[in-house]
């Protein structure tokens, strides 16, 4: 069984996300997707809405595991027992962090081996960051996460 991990903040998890996971499924038998607290980042939603907007995308997929996860990646990859980790690449700027995180990883665990999906068309500049923007502004973010994010990113911004 090929096991890859799909770490991220995923607040929220975006169309350019499921891309990802779903490129990823014809490699790997199981992605973990595994949701970082990150609660020092003032996410919009807890981690336990994260999990549960995930978990709704892919209820029909048992090939896909949601997991909450606080500290090291690579603690919790060993944990999971993953030596795969799965990253999504859009821009030059994504590089340079993402190589420094797949060899500070490395350092921290050297069987544990990252690797890149560079992703597609549309999704190339989707971010939640940019898509929570538009949201918080009233802007429709409808083609670029699921309805139930869409609803829940609104129900949100509306209080
Ligand atoms: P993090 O805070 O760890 O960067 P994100 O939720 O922003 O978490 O992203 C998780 C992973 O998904 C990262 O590898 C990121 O580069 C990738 N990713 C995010 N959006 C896209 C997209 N539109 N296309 C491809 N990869 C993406």
């Amino acid at each position: 069984m090929k096991k890859a991990i799909y770490p991220g903040t995923f607040d929220p998890i975006t169309l350019g996300h499921i891309n990802i996971i779903e490129r990823g499924l014809r490699i790997f038998d199981i992605i973990i997707v595994a949701v970082a607290r990150r609660e020092e980042k003032n996410p919009l939603f807890t981690v336990e809405e994260r999990v549960e907007l995930i978990r709704d995308v892919f209820s029909e997929n048992e090939r896909v595991v949601v997991k909450p996860f606080d500290g090291l990646l690579v603690d919790f990859a060993r944990k999971e027992g993953a030596r795969i980790i799965l990253r999504g690449l859009r821009t030059v700027a994504d590089f340079e962090y993402e190589m420094q995180m797949s060899l500070a990883n490395k350092k921290m665990n050297p069987e544990m081996e990252t690797v890149f999906m560079m992703t597609e068309g549309v999704y190339s500049y989707y971010s939640s960051t940019l898509i929570k923007e538009i949201a918080s502004l009233g802007g429709c973010v409808k083609d670029m996460v699921p309805e139930k994010v869409e609803k829940a990113m609104i129900s949100k911004y509306r209080r």
